[in-house]
């Protein structure tokens, strides 16, 4: 997708803080964290939408998922956290290739992003 921001960042034609990386998705520092800290999780694929995944596509979230509680050193995981997908406008989605929001280091103690 030319005109994605998550695909340039993927590409490094924009600059991010990159925490992680595999061959699947990378994880980046949120531009304007809404936690204490507050990492996104993009699968290298493009998708906009839950939606447009096939099966296998699902699956290979599915890793991309199971891998974040591996990283609980390299994130500061360790008292919690929440994971988001926001899809679509009435979720408040602005960047439309697929994504989760990884927000930790505090209680959780506010109702939404
Ligand atoms: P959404 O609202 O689509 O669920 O989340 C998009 C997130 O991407 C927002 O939290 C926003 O701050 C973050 N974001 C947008 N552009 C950039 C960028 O260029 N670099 C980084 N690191 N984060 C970005
Ligand atoms: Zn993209």
């Amino acid at each position: 997708m030319s005109n994605c921001v998550f695909c340039k960042i993927r590409d490094g034609e924009i600059p991010s803080e990159k925490v992680y990386e595999d061959d699947l998705m990378f994880i980046i520092k949120d531009i304007d964290p809404k936690a204490e800290r507050h990492f996104l999780m993009i699968p290298k694929r493009h998708f906009k939408l839950l939606s447009e995944m096939t099966s296998s596509d699902t699956e290979n979230l599915g890793k991309c998922l199971k891998k974040i509680p591996e990283l609980s050193d390299l994130l500061g995981l360790e008292n919690g956290y929440r994971l988001i997908i926001n899809q679509g406008d009435d979720a408040g989605q602005t960047v439309f290739h697929l994504h989760v929001h990884i927000l930790t280091g505090q209680k959780m103690d506010f109702p939404h992003l």
